[in-house]
């Protein structure tokens, strides 16, 4: 599963920035690893890179690390946490009792989410190639997270379906607009405006307010990137990443940003060009 290596190494790349993310993503990773229950969390993976993440994402998440780690190479690699002292920390920080399930309550906020669902697919996740067909599975051995998790995906807008195959619950997607869904879950953009601003040159430019999710970076190449699928006269000139301002029926104050990006000097410093 070449695909899947990749999609876990791209994966892999979101750094581990929020504490309440870096536990979500721990959480997704606990229910969908090869076991997690009172006497021990074994996660067994052959990603590199995630083997390179678990360890940062345990002492981000818990302040803990792993009582036995892998063999340094390639190939299988097992973590182990058995300290029981440790295991009940990880569980309390999920609100669990000893018992394996999805708690909602701890991953209200859609970033939170969004690195649980990461977790779950570097832990129990493959997908095929787009170019052998679309197919992209989450598999379980936890009964309840197993048919807890597609209540969570519904929530979310996907449609996920769902099969048994020895003693694992399967959590399918086939429909590729789903599965890049998923893989993009929640773009970094969290908002934009688009202004005009006074240009010497030509009288007038557009330029993009950007703002970030939180937790997330984004570069003025990746942005450009992507403004590349839209018409030329379409692309916003300047990019400026800052918070872009709504009143409270959800307005953008653009009143607001030309007042605070059309000052010549402040343009200057505010735009990352
Ligand atoms: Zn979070």
């Amino acid at each position: 599963m070449a695909f899947s290596a990749d999609v876990k190494q791209e994966l892999c790349r979101q750094p581990v920035n929020r504490r309440c993310c870096a536990r979500a993503e721990a959480y997704g990773v606990l229910l969908f690893c090869t076991a997690f229950d009172r006497r021990q969390a074994r996660i067994v993976t052959e990603c590199g890179a995630l083997k390179e993440r678990l360890p940062l994402l345990f002492r981000k998440a818990f302040k803990l690390s792993f009582d036995q780690l892998p063999e340094p190479g390639e190939g299988k690699g097992s973590f182990l946490v058995d300290d029981p002292e440790k295991l009940r920390a990880i569980f309390h920080a999920f609100g669990l009792e000893w018992d394996v399930h999805i708690n909602l309550a701890v991953l209200e906020e859609e970033h939170c989410r969004t690195a649980f669902l990461r977790g779950a697919f570097l832990a129990g996740g493959s997908v095929t190639d787009p170019m052998k067909g679309y197919h992209l599975e989450l598999a379980t051995s936890h009964y309840h997270a197993g048919r807890e998790l597609p209540a969570l995906l519904r929530e979310t807008g996907f449609e996920p379906k769902e099969t048994d195959r020895k003693g694992n619950r399967v959590i399918y997607f086939k429909h590729s607009h789903q599965i890049e869904d998923f893989l993009t879950a929640y773009p970094k953009v969290h908002d934009v405006a688009v202004i005009g601003l006074p240009d010497k040159r030509l009288g007038e430019i557009a330029a993009a307010i950007i703002q970030v999710k939180e937790g997330l970076c984004c570069t003025q190449e990746e942005i450009e990137a992507f403004c590349q699928e839209l018409p030329r006269y379409k692309r916003p000139r300047r990019i400026i990443f800052a918070p872009v301002p709504r009143n409270p029926t959800g307005k953008i104050e653009k009143p607001l940003l030309r007042e605070k990006y059309c000052h010549g000097r402040l343009v200057e410093s505010q735009i990352m060009n």
